[in-house]
């Protein structure tokens, strides 16, 4: 059983532009608790005192979720986390050699005692608090050293550890491979007999966010971390519906309600100023729809012909649009939809043609306006008897 971890509060409002009122936050997570994802990142409480608000009403909410927090390696992160309620933290160092060196002026060993101090200090203020410590560009980073921070912080009182591919770099199936190195770190925790659960955070660069996370997943990961529209710095992580939506049908991860991220989505979108794309997949307005004539004549017929997922386990409606692609076979099975069956035949082929005058100017035709151009047809023949 994986668990997924949202992160549209946190990594989402690291989307350029994009800021949720405390409020909307709180709205956001009563739909991802009523979603059931795992845990809900609400923020970094450090950044600003709104988000510190925000944070410590979404932990004492009394949600059925696990609430966490984002936190640097510093003690008076940690406080003001511990202070929202959280029974989370996602505690982040670099360990790369060259960051170490140019940012931070401080060697891994330096690194590392830093790391462990901070965790073992949240720790002591908290111990059932869940601990999340992720060696930022993970990926990219010397292999050694992530092992020998993550052993520290494991061994310090980490509980997870998160690989993030923080520019999305990974590409499934080849040197740069999620599952390769997802059972690399396995096996080195193996070989010291520790066990902890393993996080991945893939970003979205090469469009490969979902692809690198089945990877994981594939490889035995435990968690996954997604948001809302796939929200967060540059192109941002894995869409949240899309792989709730493949977890549940393609792989029996069926523990999700998928019908409320439509609403979820919605919400997110009118708040970040972020529209879906209309070919968005699950929650796109096309990602149901039917248009070029030969489609939509199959899937009347069986809607499984030009369909891979059932638009109703997300509580949607599979829908018809017409426009110069479309046939006759179309424009009967729409006139079927809206009960105009018996129109008269010639009227059908006048109405087809001001349905496919409409698409070649580059809209669809939906039902409530096939009606208009049926209601003008008419109107036209009597007029012009
Ligand atoms: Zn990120």
């Amino acid at each position: 059983m994986v668990w997924v971890l949202d992160s549209t509060l946190r990594e989402g409002e690291q989307t350029p532009g994009v800021y949720f009122d405390k409020h909307i936050k709180l709205a956001i997570a009563n739909l991802l608790d009523e979603v059931g994802v795992d845990i809900i990142e609400a923020g970094h409480p450090m950044v600003t005192p709104e988000i510190h608000a925000a944070v410590k009403s979404i932990a004492q909410k009394g949600y059925k979720r696990i609430v966490g927090a984002h936190s640097r390696s510093l003690k008076s992160d940690v406080d003001l986390a511990l202070e929202c309620g959280v029974d989370f933290i996602g505690i982040f160092y670099c360990v790369s050699d060259e960051r170490l060196e140019t940012v931070f002026k401080k060697d891994l060993t330096g690194a590392c005692q830093l790391i462990t101090e901070v965790i073992k200090y949240a720790k002591e203020q908290k111990p059932d608090l869940l601990i999340r410590y992720t060696p930022e560009d993970t990926v990219r980073s010397q292999f050694e050293n992530v092992v020998t921070a993550a052993v520290a912080a494991i061994e310090a009182g980490a509980d997870i550890i998160s690989v993030a591919d923080t520019t999305g770099f990974m590409v499934p199936g080849t040197s740069r491979s999620m599952y390769d190195y997802i059972l690399r770190l396995k096996d080195e925790f193996n070989k010291r007999n520790l066990s902890p659960k393993i996080a991945v955070h893939c970003h979205n660069d090469r469009g490969l966010a979902l692809a690198n996370a089945l990877d994981a997943y594939r490889a035995g990961v435990d968690i996954i971390d997604a948001s809302s529209i796939g929200l967060g710095e540059r192109a941002g992580i894995v869409d949240l519906a899309q792989l709730l939506t493949v977890l549940t049908i393609d792989f029996n991860e069926n523990r999700w309600n998928l019908k409320k991220l439509v609403e979820l989505y919605d919400l997110v979108s009118k708040h970040s100023g972020i529209p879906i794309p209309a070919n968005f997949p699950i929650t796109g307005k096309n990602a149901f729809t039917h248009c070029a004539g030969v489609h939509t004549h199959a899937a009347s017929v069986n809607p499984m012909h030009y369909e891979s997922l059932n638009p109703e386990i997300l509580g949607r409606q599979r829908t018809f649009s017409l426009d110069h692609m479309s046939g006759i076979a179309s424009l009967r099975y729409a006139l079927a939809l809206i009960d105009e069956s018996s129109l008269d035949e010639n009227l059908q082929y006048d109405v087809l043609r001001e349905v496919k005058s409409v698409g070649q100017r580059g809209r669809t035709v939906d039902l409530s306006e096939l009606k208009h151009i049926i209601d003008a047809v008419k109107h036209h023949q009597t007029y012009s008897k």
